[in-house]
């Protein structure tokens, strides 16, 4: 088994060369796959792999714009519709320079299953562009994104395709993508987007449902060792949605948090993170981080190397921020610092290595993004319920609903993780459980 699925590896990295983040997202997947294929043998005679990892549509557009100072900038635009076997395609926009089409295919791959985990009817997707929002004026985020709407159009629907927020998208940029899908199409089509605005179709809590949605998962790891949130002091990467909204929760069930970053530094905060600061720092004034050091105490600390943040002795780590940004020293010094429990908020934060250490270290619980964060596309699902039913629904019953999709997630992926052998291990189980509901319903649907 171990040599099919090692040829299954070599093939999709051939026909998508120089993908490296897809190559790390697909090898991840894949390599959990060996007794699941076993099992079922059937999977190998329809070639299911192959077509799982092979996108149904790859959109790729130019995205002309011209800014307030009326120079003409071109952008690259994408989305890719990777699987529809339970849903419509559903997964946000990224806005930020580093978008090609490696980020947005591992994106929309991990995607699948992340959905999948959710039990709601929703189809993976992803998409985005090179676009830098950083330092624009409003004005000119309002023309990108008028201009990316003209395309994206075309694509997307409330029974086709559904985007969301991502890095660098958030509810300003989803009024403007909404709006300007409203004045093409002449329609108000509430679930064509989520992640809107609350008196036009937005969900409560769908700010909130990615960072507490990381929360409750890792309090059910906690769990399953007879423990608890209460005392513990925890790291979190990032100030964004995910970050702040985790702060926020697991200071509500009791937890000291230390840490905050953004790309140009880190706050270690010894005395627990001020939350309101924060918010007003990164959300509202969208600053760099380094002014929330200069504004709260003497006592915090300002580093300008981001990997310095897992080197703080914390019992939790939460990765927050983006792909890639835990590597294989900094799993080795949170082990070492005695870590109990690391839960991916961000999607793929750690590298292969690292997260292969976190994986086979003992005493450490270590949750993988696509079932951590699956939190915030299950509220978008909810919202999608909402519009669909013309309703709205209260916070506290919002994030009740929240609350159970996330334990149940977890609970999948440990039975599954116990059912295949491997209990306690959080990959395979969400690997396994998320493949198996969606090449079942590939299988159900035929060679589509
Ligand atoms: N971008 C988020 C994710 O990585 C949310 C996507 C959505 O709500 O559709 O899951």
């Amino acid at each position: 088994m171990h040599s099919t699925i090692e040829n299954l590896k070599r093939e999709v990295f051939a026909r998508n060369a120089g993908e490296p983040e897809f190559h790390q997202a697909v090898a991840e997947v894949l390599d959990s796959l060996g007794p699941v294929l076993e099992r079922h043998p059937e999977y190998l005679e329809q070639d299911i792999v192959q077509r799982l990892c092979e996108p149904e549509r790859q959109i790729i557009f130019r995205v002309p714009w011209v800014d307030s100072n009326g120079k003409i900038n071109i952008n690259r635009g994408f989305r890719v519709e990777y699987n529809s076997a339970l849903g419509p395609y559903k997964g946000g926009l990224r806005f930020h320079p580093s978008v090609n089409l490696s980020i947005v295919k591992f994106l929309g791959f991990e995607q699948i299953f992340k959905n999948a985990l959710t039990g709601l009817p929703i189809g993976g997707g992803k998409g985005g562009s090179d676009f830098d929002p950083r330092g624009r004026s409003d004005r000119d985020i309002m023309a990108f994104c008028q201009s990316f709407m003209v395309e994206l159009s075309r694509h997307i629907g409330e029974y086709t395709d559904v985007p969301a927020g991502d890095i660098g998208v958030g509810g300003r940029e989803i009024g403007y993508l909404f709006g300007q899908y409203k004045r093409i199409q002449n329609r108000f089509e509430a679930g064509v987007l989520t992640g809107k605005g609350l008196s036009w179709g937005g969900s409560l809590v769908r700010p909130e449902a990615t960072g507490y949605g990381t929360i409750f998962f890792a309090r059910e790891m906690f769990r399953t060792r007879n423990e608890s949130f209460e005392g513990k002091t925890v790291s979190v990467s990032g100030s964004g949605n995910v970050a702040i909204y985790a702060i926020e929760k697991a200071q509500q069930l009791g937890a000291k948090v230390v840490t905050a970053s953004d790309s140009s530094g880190v706050v270690h905060d010894p005395d627990g993170i001020d939350l309101e600061l924060l918010k007003q720092v990164k959300l509202t004034e969208r600053a760099r981080i380094r002014e929330y050091a200069d504004r709260r105490s003497s006592r915090v600390e300002f580093h300008e190397t981001l990997s310095d943040l897992w080197r703080v002795p914390v019992d939790v780590a939460l990765p927050c921020a983006t792909e890639n940004e835990l590597d294989e020293a900094s799993a080795r010094a949170l082990i070492e610092n005695g870590v109990q429990v690391v839960a991916e908020g961000a999607n793929m934060p750690c590298t292969a290595d690292a997260a292969t250490l976190l994986r086979e270290s003992d005493s450490v619980l270590f949750g993988p993004a696509k079932a951590v964060n699956a939190g915030g596309v299950a509220t978008s699902a909810l919202e999608m319920q909402q519009n669909a039913s013309r309703d709205s629904w209260s916070f506290e019953y919002t994030e009740t609903r929240l609350d159970e999709i996330m334990v149940s997630v977890h609970d999948v992926c440990r039975k599954t993780a116990a059912d295949y052998g491997s209990e306690g291990d959080y990959v395979l189980g969400a690997n396994i459980a998320g493949f198996t509901k969606v090449v079942e319903a590939m299988i159900a649907q035929g060679v589509v």
